[in-house]
């Protein structure tokens, strides 16, 4: 991880202490119940995490991606749901900060988040349209003065305990899939009728089932950029770099129980202690990965910084190695996992062992699924045609 300023330094010690006094203690239990966890959801308020992104002129924590990204990765090694949920959010933060922001309503609504330490789900997976970021079958459609969406969502992580939803849907009813916005709707605009159940492999404290959610708003309630314009500049890197931190929180979390076992077998044997190669090679594997997802926070921090000075930064080529950070990453994390299994053998097969590793593959192997890997190999595919510079 990058040197961070002080008073960054100061909440990544805050994260490390929930991670250590909250979430970890919880993690089998929320797992286990696939319930949301709420006590470490609490504790990230009491510290004002949820506004670590919004600037300080709203009061928030004005915080950066790296800083943001790191806290993914700490409370990825001590409860993946507690991590995902958070990266979720900032993503959605991310989002409203940097296309919202300067207008009356989202101003108003980023001082408000920050006072209340609101928390944001999402809404861009559709029945019909599975994961296609860029396509909605839903449209906002005006209904007397007010604007309504019904869209049917296979998918909304935390919806049931979440305060607020950004959602995509298309512009108008005649507008083209593509053609699509942002809407940020409050709890108390919209019903959210559930559709399915969630007792899923992994990723069970994310709490995500299918519900269709009806929501009536005021028109500044739109995100004012297009939609294709948040999703290219902030909201696909910024899903793509937390939760590839969250998945390296987990995988590395695998790695530490792998050598910890090795190292008590080893204690126990003394002067017979042989080393073992299969952990050294799961040491490369994560500093690989750790490596890639560096370098790929860097970039994008630097291309961020390109664009906002005016000059169009964000190409194909860029696009397709963001792209390849997901691809990498999420096929990486399970493979951690299955060697740290591996190494630690029957004690990590156990759930009821200090090395189980059970948890942590369930988790991991969300991670390809999660816009499914299969689908941005086909949208990749279609930019190689034309990329000059990937
Ligand atoms: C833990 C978790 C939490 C999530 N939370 C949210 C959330 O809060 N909000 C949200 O909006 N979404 C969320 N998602 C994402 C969402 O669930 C999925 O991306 C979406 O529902 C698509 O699911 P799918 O795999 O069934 O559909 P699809 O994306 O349609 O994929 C179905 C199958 O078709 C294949 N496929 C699809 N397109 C292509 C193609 N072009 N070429 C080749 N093969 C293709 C895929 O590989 C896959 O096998 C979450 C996902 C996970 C795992």
């Amino acid at each position: 991880m990058s040197a961070v300023a002080p008073h960054e330094a100061l909440f990544l010690d805050e994260i490390r202490r929930i991670a250590r006094e909250t979430c970890s203690p919880t993690a089998d239990e929320v797992d286990r119940e696939a319930r949301f966890p709420i006590e470490s959801v609490n504790a990230l308020r009491e510290v004002g995490a949820l506004s670590a992104l919004v600037p300080t002129a709203y009061g928030g924590g004005g915080a950066d991606l790296e800083t943001v990204a790191a806290a993914c990765f700490e409370l990825g090694r001590s409860c993946s749901a507690t991590a995902m949920i958070f990266a979720m959010h900032q993503i959605q933060i991310a989002c409203i900060v940097r296309h919202g922001a300067g207008t009356p309503f989202f101003d108003d609504y980023l001082t408000r988040l920050a006072t209340n330490q609101l928390l944001v789900a999402s809404a861009t997976s559709e029945v019909g349209v599975g994961g296609d970021l860029r396509a909605s079958i839903a449209a906002v459609t005006p209904d007397g003065d007010s604007l309504v969406v019904e869209k049917n969502a296979p998918t909304v992580s935390y919806g049931s305990s979440a305060d607020d939803l950004l959602l995509t849907a298309r512009r108008a009813p005649d507008a083209g899939s593509s053609d699509q916005v942002a809407v940020l709707v409050s709890r108390n605009e919209m019903t959210l009728e559930p559709s399915s159940g969630w007792d899923p492999l992994g990723m069970r404290g994310t709490c995500s089932p299918g519900f269709v959610v009806t929501a009536r708003f005021p028109a500044d309630h739109i995100v004012p950029a297009a939609f294709g314009q948040i999703a290219e500049r902030t909201m696909v890197p910024f899903s793509h770099i937390l939760w590839a931190h969250v998945w390296l929180g987990i995988a590395t979390d695998a790695y530490d129980r792998a050598r910890a076992f090795v190292r008590g077998q080893n204690e126990q044997k003394g002067s017979s202690a042989v080393p073992t190669p299969r952990l050294a090679e799961l040491a490369a594997m994560l500093h690989g990965m750790r490596a890639e997802i560096a370098a790929a926070t860097g970039e994008y921090v630097g291309i961020a910084q390109v664009d906002d000075s005016g000059v169009d930064a964000f190409t194909i080529g860029y696009a397709l190695r963001i792209n390849a950070l997901k691809i990498n990453a999420s096929e990486l994390a399970p493979r951690v996992c299955a060697a740290a299994l591996g190494v630690c053998g029957i004690a990590g097969y156990r759930n009821d062992s200090r090395f189980s590793i059970g948890r942590h593959l369930r988790d991991a192997l969300s991670a390809p699924l999660m816009i499914a890997n299969d689908r941005i190999h086909a949208s990749n595919a279609t930019m190689l045609l034309v990329s000059k510079d990937g």
